[in-house]
């Protein structure tokens, strides 16, 4: 190294930064992480017993994370689901960090929509095949205004919905997660190290379904409030 800034051969690209609800500031994003199979019903409307499994991950891109109120239906589907969850944002990491003190990493929370091509996610799984082209695609991941844990303290309890047209088709309580937040922070802190910037999608209540282009979806957490994302 002469010492002069060495430049990049490309263009760079953009660090993805999310809203903070009643702030001028941005929440840099470094990782998403996803919980697959985190209330029980959810489990076994999808084939499988809550029970015996522990808990599993997956992950989507950082750019996947859409501060939009449009999501645009994605090409290579004919069956794209709608999964509300929890996005769990980190303010610090690290390695081995124990269930007792995992809360204290947590900068904020946020609604989010865990959007899946689950006709692709299918074909995956039957062959062993990873889940990313069913769920680490272009805007998949739509996210509200991040409310800090000083706004909203930290969320274990509250009811978890989502309507499409004014419909009813999910209806949870962040109760009935089976591995809590804390929990899902030591796991992940045990495979990986967590760092400022890492973001945790907590699972979604039963219920998910299709949605087609013209749909509204209502999203609503107890103590998040709601948001609306129309599908382009
Ligand atoms: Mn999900």
């Amino acid at each position: 190294m002469d010492g002069t800034a060495r430049q990049f051969a490309i263009e760079r690209p953009p660090v993805v930064a999310l809203p903070i609800a009643g702030s001028d500031q941005l929440f840099p994003v470094r990782r998403v992480y996803c919980i697959g199979r985190n209330y029980a019903a959810h489990a076994i409307e999808m084939g499988h017993d809550p029970d015996r499994e522990p808990p599993f991950f997956f992950q989507k891109n950082p750019d996947n994370l859409s501060p939009s109120a449009e999501f645009p239906y994605p090409p290579k589907t004919n069956d794209v689901h709608h999964e509300v969850e929890v996005a769990v944002m980190l303010a610090s990491g690290g390695r081995d960090i124990p269930v007792a003190h995992a809360l204290e990493h947590v900068f904020g929370y946020a609604l989010s929509l865990d959007m899946t091509r689950r006709d692709l996610q299918g074909a995956q799984k039957k062959m062993g095949r990873p889940w990313e082209i069913g769920k680490a695609f272009e805007a998949s991941a739509p996210v509200g205004p991040i409310h800090r844990v000083a706004e909203v303290g930290h969320l274990s309890e509250g009811r978890i919905t989502l309507k499409v047209n004014g419909e009813l088709r999910q209806d949870g309580d962040l109760n009935q997660m089976i591995w809590k937040v804390q929990e899902q922070i030591a796991y992940l802190s045990e495979y990986y190290e967590l760092a400022p910037g890492d973001v945790i999608l907590s699972g979604t209540p039963s219920g998910v379904g299709p949605v087609v282009p013209g749909d509204v979806m209502e999203i609503a957490v107890e103590g998040l409030g709601a948001m609306s994302v129309k599908v382009v």
